[in-house]
Protein backbone atom coordinates (compact mmCIF):
# COMPACT_ATOMS: atom_id res chain seq x y z
CA UNK A 1 0.00 0.00 0.00
CA UNK A 2 1.65 3.23 -1.05
CA UNK A 3 1.88 6.20 1.94
CA UNK A 4 0.08 9.04 1.51
CA UNK A 5 -2.34 8.38 -1.55
CA UNK A 6 -5.79 10.21 -1.64
CA UNK A 7 -6.88 13.59 -2.38
CA UNK A 8 -5.19 16.64 -1.07
CA UNK A 9 -6.93 18.80 1.19
CA UNK A 10 -10.65 19.55 1.58
CA UNK A 11 -11.39 23.38 2.07
CA UNK A 12 -11.83 25.00 5.57
CA UNK A 13 -15.47 24.86 6.16
CA UNK A 14 -17.26 28.47 7.10
CA UNK A 15 -20.19 26.87 9.34
CA UNK A 16 -19.55 25.37 13.08
CA UNK A 17 -18.70 21.99 12.64
CA UNK A 18 -19.90 19.02 14.81
CA UNK A 19 -17.12 16.98 16.04
CA UNK A 20 -20.06 14.68 18.06
CA UNK A 21 -19.34 11.84 15.48
CA UNK A 22 -15.26 12.41 15.90
CA UNK A 23 -15.45 11.87 19.51
CA UNK A 24 -15.23 8.35 21.41
CA UNK A 25 -17.48 10.43 24.46
CA UNK A 26 -19.63 11.83 21.89
CA UNK A 27 -19.82 14.89 23.46
CA UNK A 28 -21.67 17.15 21.75
CA UNK A 29 -18.75 19.66 20.96
CA UNK A 30 -18.48 21.95 17.42
CA UNK A 31 -14.99 23.94 15.91
CA UNK A 32 -15.18 26.96 13.96
CA UNK A 33 -12.91 25.09 11.10
CA UNK A 34 -11.73 21.57 10.51
CA UNK A 35 -9.67 20.53 7.34
CA UNK A 36 -9.15 17.01 6.24
CA UNK A 37 -5.42 16.40 5.56
CA UNK A 38 -4.69 13.35 3.04
CA UNK A 39 -1.43 13.81 1.89
CA UNK A 40 1.37 14.81 3.10
CA UNK A 41 2.05 17.46 0.37
CA UNK A 42 -0.90 19.53 1.77
CA UNK A 43 1.08 20.21 4.68
CA UNK A 44 3.04 23.09 3.42
CA UNK A 45 -0.09 25.00 2.36
CA UNK A 46 -1.90 24.09 5.90
CA UNK A 47 1.36 25.16 7.80
CA UNK A 48 2.02 28.53 6.28
CA UNK A 49 -1.99 29.35 6.36
CA UNK A 50 -2.02 27.88 10.05
CA UNK A 51 1.22 29.42 11.09
CA UNK A 52 -0.01 32.39 13.59
CA UNK A 53 -3.89 30.83 13.86
CA UNK A 54 -4.88 28.79 16.45
CA UNK A 55 -5.08 24.68 15.14
CA UNK A 56 -5.23 21.35 17.06
CA UNK A 57 -4.76 18.04 15.61
CA UNK A 58 -7.68 15.50 15.73
CA UNK A 59 -6.99 11.23 14.78
CA UNK A 60 -9.64 8.93 16.26
CA UNK A 61 -10.86 11.43 19.24
CA UNK A 62 -10.93 8.38 21.55
CA UNK A 63 -9.01 9.84 24.03
CA UNK A 64 -9.82 13.68 23.80
CA UNK A 65 -12.88 15.32 26.41
CA UNK A 66 -14.07 18.49 23.81
CA UNK A 67 -15.64 21.27 25.73
CA UNK A 68 -17.32 23.22 23.11
CA UNK A 69 -20.85 24.26 21.96
CA UNK A 70 -22.08 25.65 18.83
CA UNK A 71 -22.64 28.73 20.37
CA UNK A 72 -18.97 28.97 21.59
CA UNK A 73 -17.13 26.42 18.42
CA UNK A 74 -13.31 25.89 19.52
CA UNK A 75 -11.61 28.74 18.08
CA UNK A 76 -8.66 26.68 16.33
CA UNK A 77 -9.02 25.03 12.92
CA UNK A 78 -9.08 21.00 13.73
CA UNK A 79 -6.76 19.35 11.74
CA UNK A 80 -8.29 15.61 10.79
CA UNK A 81 -5.34 13.84 9.29
CA UNK A 82 -6.49 11.15 7.06
CA UNK A 83 -2.63 9.98 6.19
CA UNK A 84 -2.98 6.79 4.91
CA UNK A 85 -0.71 3.66 3.59
CA UNK A 86 1.75 0.83 5.19
CA UNK A 87 5.02 -0.08 3.48
CA UNK A 88 7.41 -2.73 4.41
CA UNK A 89 11.00 -0.74 4.86
CA UNK A 90 13.40 -3.81 5.11
CA UNK A 91 13.33 -7.27 4.44
CA UNK A 92 14.22 -9.66 7.42
CA UNK A 93 17.48 -8.58 9.28
CA UNK A 94 18.13 -10.34 12.62
CA UNK A 95 14.59 -11.51 12.57
CA UNK A 96 13.11 -8.16 12.93
CA UNK A 97 11.59 -6.24 10.03
CA UNK A 98 10.64 -2.61 9.84
CA UNK A 99 7.33 -1.56 9.08
CA UNK A 100 6.23 2.72 8.03
CA UNK A 101 2.60 3.08 8.92
CA UNK A 102 0.69 5.92 7.94
CA UNK A 103 -0.44 8.20 10.51
CA UNK A 104 -4.15 7.87 9.74
CA UNK A 105 -4.15 4.36 9.70
CA UNK A 106 -6.79 2.80 12.17
CA UNK A 107 -4.06 1.58 15.10
CA UNK A 108 -6.71 -1.72 15.29
CA UNK A 109 -6.45 -2.23 11.98
CA UNK A 110 -2.39 -1.39 11.54
CA UNK A 111 -2.39 -4.32 14.53
CA UNK A 112 -4.11 -6.81 13.07
CA UNK A 113 -2.27 -6.27 9.13
CA UNK A 114 0.73 -6.89 10.93
CA UNK A 115 -0.38 -9.87 12.66
CA UNK A 116 -1.47 -10.89 8.91
CA UNK A 117 1.82 -10.62 7.70
CA UNK A 118 3.06 -12.74 10.20
CA UNK A 119 4.92 -10.08 12.27
CA UNK A 120 4.58 -10.16 16.28
CA UNK A 121 5.23 -7.22 18.74
CA UNK A 122 2.19 -5.26 18.89
CA UNK A 123 -0.41 -8.40 19.86
CA UNK A 124 -0.74 -7.19 23.35
CA UNK A 125 -1.80 -4.13 22.22
CA UNK A 126 -4.48 -5.22 20.07
CA UNK A 127 -8.01 -3.87 20.77
CA UNK A 128 -7.15 -0.03 21.36
CA UNK A 129 -8.77 2.29 19.35
CA UNK A 130 -7.37 5.60 17.50
CA UNK A 131 -5.14 5.67 14.78
CA UNK A 132 -1.15 4.92 14.34
CA UNK A 133 -0.14 8.37 14.50
CA UNK A 134 -1.73 9.06 18.09
CA UNK A 135 0.14 6.31 19.61
CA UNK A 136 3.32 7.96 20.30
CA UNK A 137 1.81 10.71 21.63
CA UNK A 138 0.65 9.09 25.09
CA UNK A 139 2.66 5.88 24.28
CA UNK A 140 0.08 3.60 24.57
CA UNK A 141 0.13 0.43 26.75
CA UNK A 142 -1.88 -2.53 27.80
CA UNK A 143 -1.23 -5.86 29.22
CA UNK A 144 2.01 -5.13 30.11
CA UNK A 145 3.72 -3.42 26.97
CA UNK A 146 3.74 0.10 25.98
CA UNK A 147 4.32 0.49 22.18
CA UNK A 148 7.35 2.57 22.80
CA UNK A 149 9.37 -0.73 22.28
CA UNK A 150 8.50 -1.40 19.02
CA UNK A 151 8.65 2.42 17.66
CA UNK A 152 12.06 3.27 15.86
CA UNK A 153 11.26 7.09 14.52
CA UNK A 154 8.51 8.68 14.78
CA UNK A 155 7.86 11.12 11.18
CA UNK A 156 6.05 14.65 11.63
CA UNK A 157 5.21 17.59 10.03
CA UNK A 158 7.18 20.58 12.36
CA UNK A 159 4.76 23.76 12.82
CA UNK A 160 8.14 25.51 13.55
CA UNK A 161 10.25 25.08 10.52
CA UNK A 162 7.65 24.37 8.11
CA UNK A 163 9.36 21.11 7.26
CA UNK A 164 9.34 17.02 7.77
CA UNK A 165 11.57 16.00 10.58
CA UNK A 166 12.71 12.79 12.09
CA UNK A 167 12.34 12.16 15.68
CA UNK A 168 14.00 8.74 16.66
CA UNK A 169 12.38 7.04 19.86
CA UNK A 170 15.34 8.49 22.00
CA UNK A 171 14.39 12.04 21.07
CA UNK A 172 10.40 11.30 21.78
CA UNK A 173 11.45 10.82 25.37
CA UNK A 174 8.83 8.32 26.22
CA UNK A 175 7.17 7.41 29.66
CA UNK A 176 4.24 5.77 30.84
CA UNK A 177 1.65 7.55 29.01
CA UNK A 178 3.93 10.34 28.01
CA UNK A 179 6.41 11.55 25.61
CA UNK A 180 7.46 14.46 24.19
CA UNK A 181 4.32 15.22 22.67
CA UNK A 182 2.55 16.05 25.92
CA UNK A 183 5.61 18.34 26.90
CA UNK A 184 3.95 21.59 26.41
CA UNK A 185 7.16 23.43 26.45
CA UNK A 186 8.05 21.56 23.17
CA UNK A 187 5.01 20.62 21.34
CA UNK A 188 3.65 23.91 22.62
CA UNK A 189 0.22 24.51 24.06
CA UNK A 190 -3.21 22.44 22.81
CA UNK A 191 -4.12 24.99 20.35
CA UNK A 192 -0.52 25.44 19.02
CA UNK A 193 1.42 22.06 18.28
CA UNK A 194 4.57 21.89 16.86
CA UNK A 195 4.56 18.63 15.61
CA UNK A 196 1.59 16.70 13.57
CA UNK A 197 3.01 13.10 13.48
CA UNK A 198 2.57 12.05 9.75
CA UNK A 199 3.86 8.05 9.77
CA UNK A 200 5.62 6.55 12.64
CA UNK A 201 8.44 3.17 11.95
CA UNK A 202 7.87 0.07 13.98
CA UNK A 203 10.69 -2.73 14.59
CA UNK A 204 8.38 -5.98 14.51
CA UNK A 205 9.58 -9.32 14.86
CA UNK A 206 9.12 -12.28 12.75
CA UNK A 207 6.38 -14.55 14.36
CA UNK A 208 7.92 -17.29 16.18
CA UNK A 209 10.67 -15.60 17.21
CA UNK A 210 9.11 -12.86 19.51
CA UNK A 211 9.38 -12.29 23.15
CA UNK A 212 5.69 -13.25 23.74
CA UNK A 213 4.59 -11.74 26.97
CA UNK A 214 2.02 -13.73 28.59
CA UNK A 215 1.90 -13.07 32.08
CA UNK A 216 0.33 -10.06 32.17
CA UNK A 217 -3.85 -10.03 33.78
CA UNK A 218 -5.08 -13.10 32.33
CA UNK A 219 -3.83 -13.77 29.17
CA UNK A 220 -2.19 -17.20 29.90
CA UNK A 221 -5.65 -18.25 31.25
CA UNK A 222 -7.79 -16.56 28.90
CA UNK A 223 -5.47 -18.79 26.11
CA UNK A 224 -5.96 -21.85 28.15
CA UNK A 225 -10.09 -21.05 28.18
CA UNK A 226 -9.45 -20.97 24.21
CA UNK A 227 -7.49 -24.22 23.91
CA UNK A 228 -4.47 -23.09 23.49
CA UNK A 229 -1.86 -24.56 25.77
CA UNK A 230 1.05 -25.11 24.45
CA UNK A 231 3.56 -21.87 22.77
CA UNK A 232 0.99 -19.63 21.45
CA UNK A 233 1.64 -17.10 18.16
CA UNK A 234 1.23 -13.69 18.45
CA UNK A 235 -2.37 -13.97 16.77
CA UNK A 236 -3.50 -16.42 19.38
CA UNK A 237 -2.09 -13.42 21.79
CA UNK A 238 -3.99 -10.76 20.35
CA UNK A 239 -7.33 -12.56 20.19
CA UNK A 240 -6.84 -13.74 23.73
CA UNK A 241 -6.00 -10.10 24.71
CA UNK A 242 -9.43 -8.85 22.29
CA UNK A 243 -11.58 -11.51 24.54
CA UNK A 244 -10.24 -10.31 27.78
CA UNK A 245 -10.72 -6.62 26.76
CA UNK A 246 -14.26 -7.03 26.24
CA UNK A 247 -15.20 -9.25 28.84
CA UNK A 248 -13.71 -5.83 30.86
CA UNK A 249 -14.21 -2.53 29.26
CA UNK A 250 -17.66 -1.22 27.95
CA UNK A 251 -18.02 -0.89 24.36
CA UNK A 252 -17.62 3.06 23.76
CA UNK A 253 -20.37 2.24 20.85
CA UNK A 254 -23.05 1.14 23.49
CA UNK A 255 -21.69 3.26 27.01
CA UNK A 256 -19.39 6.40 24.94
CA UNK A 257 -16.03 6.94 26.72
CA UNK A 258 -12.22 7.19 26.57
CA UNK A 259 -11.24 4.08 27.70
CA UNK A 260 -9.14 4.39 31.06
CA UNK A 261 -10.17 8.29 32.66
CA UNK A 262 -6.92 8.48 34.98
CA UNK A 263 -3.52 7.03 34.82
CA UNK A 264 -2.25 4.89 37.69
CA UNK A 265 -0.71 7.19 40.26
CA UNK A 266 3.06 6.64 41.40
CA UNK A 267 3.58 7.94 44.51
CA UNK A 268 6.68 7.25 46.93
CA UNK A 269 7.52 4.08 48.50
CA UNK A 270 7.32 5.09 52.18
CA UNK A 271 3.88 6.56 51.37
CA UNK A 272 2.60 3.29 49.48
CA UNK A 273 3.93 1.42 52.44
CA UNK A 274 1.82 3.31 54.75
CA UNK A 275 -1.57 3.15 52.66
CA UNK A 276 -0.79 -0.52 52.91
CA UNK A 277 -0.58 -0.94 56.55
CA UNK A 278 -4.16 0.93 56.53
CA UNK A 279 -5.68 -1.15 53.47
CA UNK A 280 -3.40 -4.68 53.06
CA UNK A 281 -4.97 -5.37 50.11
CA UNK A 282 -4.11 -2.72 48.37
CA UNK A 283 -2.44 -3.59 45.01
CA UNK A 284 0.92 -1.90 45.04
CA UNK A 285 3.59 -2.35 41.39
CA UNK A 286 6.88 -1.51 42.75
CA UNK A 287 8.77 0.95 40.12
CA UNK A 288 11.81 2.87 39.51
CA UNK A 289 11.21 6.03 41.85
CA UNK A 290 8.32 5.21 43.48
CA UNK A 291 5.29 2.68 43.52
CA UNK A 292 2.43 2.36 40.83
CA UNK A 293 -0.70 2.25 42.48
CA UNK A 294 -4.31 0.91 41.01
CA UNK A 295 -6.55 3.79 40.58
CA UNK A 296 -9.45 1.76 39.47
CA UNK A 297 -8.72 -0.01 43.60
CA UNK A 298 -8.50 3.21 44.64
CA UNK A 299 -12.00 4.63 42.64
CA UNK A 300 -14.07 1.25 43.36
CA UNK A 301 -12.63 1.34 47.09
CA UNK A 302 -14.42 5.03 47.26
CA UNK A 303 -17.08 3.58 46.37
CA UNK A 304 -17.73 4.93 43.15
CA UNK A 305 -17.56 1.98 40.38
CA UNK A 306 -20.76 2.31 38.89
CA UNK A 307 -21.97 5.82 40.54
CA UNK A 308 -23.93 7.59 38.45
CA UNK A 309 -26.39 10.73 37.77
CA UNK A 310 -29.08 11.01 35.37
CA UNK A 311 -26.31 11.94 32.29
CA UNK A 312 -22.24 10.62 33.57
CA UNK A 313 -21.28 7.96 35.61
CA UNK A 314 -18.22 5.44 36.41
CA UNK A 315 -18.98 2.60 34.48
CA UNK A 316 -20.19 -0.54 36.84
CA UNK A 317 -17.54 -3.06 34.29
CA UNK A 318 -14.94 -0.89 34.91
CA UNK A 319 -13.98 1.26 37.78
CA UNK A 320 -11.72 3.35 35.37
CA UNK A 321 -13.95 4.70 32.85
CA UNK A 322 -16.07 7.40 32.77
CA UNK A 323 -18.79 6.94 30.85
CA UNK A 324 -22.06 9.44 28.51
CA UNK A 325 -25.09 7.66 30.29
CA UNK A 326 -27.57 10.49 28.51
CA UNK A 327 -26.61 13.24 26.09
CA UNK A 328 -23.55 14.66 28.67
CA UNK A 329 -21.62 17.45 28.15
CA UNK A 330 -17.95 17.94 28.64
CA UNK A 331 -18.88 19.66 31.72
CA UNK A 332 -20.91 16.59 33.39
CA UNK A 333 -17.89 14.74 32.32
CA UNK A 334 -15.62 17.02 34.28
CA UNK A 335 -17.77 17.32 37.14
CA UNK A 336 -17.43 13.75 37.64
CA UNK A 337 -13.93 13.41 37.19
CA UNK A 338 -13.79 16.18 39.54
CA UNK A 339 -16.19 14.18 42.20
CA UNK A 340 -14.13 10.89 41.66
CA UNK A 341 -10.56 12.68 42.35
CA UNK A 342 -11.69 14.50 45.45
CA UNK A 343 -13.60 11.27 47.02
CA UNK A 344 -9.87 9.02 46.32
CA UNK A 345 -7.73 12.10 48.18
CA UNK A 346 -9.99 12.66 50.98
CA UNK A 347 -9.65 8.82 51.41
CA UNK A 348 -6.21 7.80 50.45
CA UNK A 349 -4.13 10.72 50.15
CA UNK A 350 -3.53 10.35 46.42
CA UNK A 351 -4.41 12.98 43.48
CA UNK A 352 -5.90 10.89 40.53
CA UNK A 353 -4.03 12.65 37.45
CA UNK A 354 -6.80 12.86 34.18
CA UNK A 355 -5.20 10.75 30.99
CA UNK A 356 -7.35 11.94 28.48
CA UNK A 357 -6.37 15.21 26.83
CA UNK A 358 -8.75 18.50 27.24
CA UNK A 359 -9.87 20.87 24.59
CA UNK A 360 -9.56 23.77 25.38
CA UNK A 361 -6.97 22.96 27.89
CA UNK A 362 -7.46 22.99 31.89
C1 LIG B 1 -12.60 1.93 24.71
C2 LIG B 1 -11.23 2.56 24.79
C3 LIG B 1 -10.16 1.81 25.21
C4 LIG B 1 -8.88 2.37 25.31
N1 LIG B 1 -7.85 1.60 25.73
C5 LIG B 1 -6.61 2.12 25.81
C6 LIG B 1 -5.52 1.32 26.26
O1 LIG B 1 -5.66 0.14 26.56
N2 LIG B 1 -4.29 1.90 26.34
C7 LIG B 1 -4.09 3.21 25.99
O2 LIG B 1 -2.93 3.67 26.08
N3 LIG B 1 -5.09 3.99 25.56
C8 LIG B 1 -6.34 3.49 25.47
N4 LIG B 1 -7.39 4.27 25.04
C9 LIG B 1 -7.15 5.70 24.72
C10 LIG B 1 -6.96 5.98 23.20
O3 LIG B 1 -7.48 4.96 22.43
C11 LIG B 1 -5.49 6.16 22.83
O4 LIG B 1 -4.91 7.19 23.59
C12 LIG B 1 -5.32 6.48 21.34
O5 LIG B 1 -3.97 6.45 20.99
C13 LIG B 1 -5.93 7.82 20.94
O6 LIG B 1 -5.92 7.85 19.54
P1 LIG B 1 -6.79 8.89 18.73
O7 LIG B 1 -6.39 8.80 17.29
O8 LIG B 1 -8.23 8.69 18.99
O9 LIG B 1 -6.30 10.27 19.34
P2 LIG B 1 -7.18 11.58 19.64
O10 LIG B 1 -8.12 11.29 20.75
O11 LIG B 1 -7.78 12.09 18.37
O12 LIG B 1 -6.06 12.60 20.13
C14 LIG B 1 -5.42 12.39 21.37
C15 LIG B 1 -4.25 13.39 21.47
O13 LIG B 1 -3.27 13.08 20.49
C16 LIG B 1 -3.06 14.20 19.61
N5 LIG B 1 -2.86 13.66 18.27
C17 LIG B 1 -3.66 12.77 17.62
N6 LIG B 1 -3.12 12.47 16.43
C18 LIG B 1 -1.99 13.22 16.31
C19 LIG B 1 -1.01 13.37 15.29
N7 LIG B 1 -1.08 12.70 14.13
N8 LIG B 1 0.03 14.22 15.52
C20 LIG B 1 0.12 14.91 16.68
N9 LIG B 1 -0.79 14.81 17.68
C21 LIG B 1 -1.82 13.98 17.48
C22 LIG B 1 -4.33 15.02 19.71
O14 LIG B 1 -4.09 16.35 19.35
C23 LIG B 1 -4.68 14.84 21.17
O15 LIG B 1 -3.86 15.69 21.95
C24 LIG B 1 -8.68 3.74 24.94
C25 LIG B 1 -9.77 4.50 24.49
C26 LIG B 1 -11.03 3.92 24.40
C27 LIG B 1 -12.19 4.74 23.90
Amino acid sequence: MPLFTSVLVTPPTTEPVSLQAYNSLRLPAYASDCITIAQSAALLEVSHRLAKRPRCILGGGTNLVIRASQESPLQATVLINQLKGIVRLSGVVDHQVRIRCAAGESWQSFVMWTLAQGLAGLENLAGIPGTVGAAPIQNIGAYGVEVAEQIEAVHVWDFHQHDHAVLSAQDCAFGYRDSLFKNPEIQGPWNAPRYLVTAVDFRLWTDGRAPLRLGYSGIGQKLRDLGIDHQPNAYQVAHAVMSLRGEKLPDPDQHPNVGSFFKNPQVPDAFAASLAQKHPELPRYPQSGGTKLSAAWLIEQAGLKGWADSRAGVSSQHALVLVNQNEATAEDIQALARLVQRRVMGQFGVWLEPEPVYWPAG
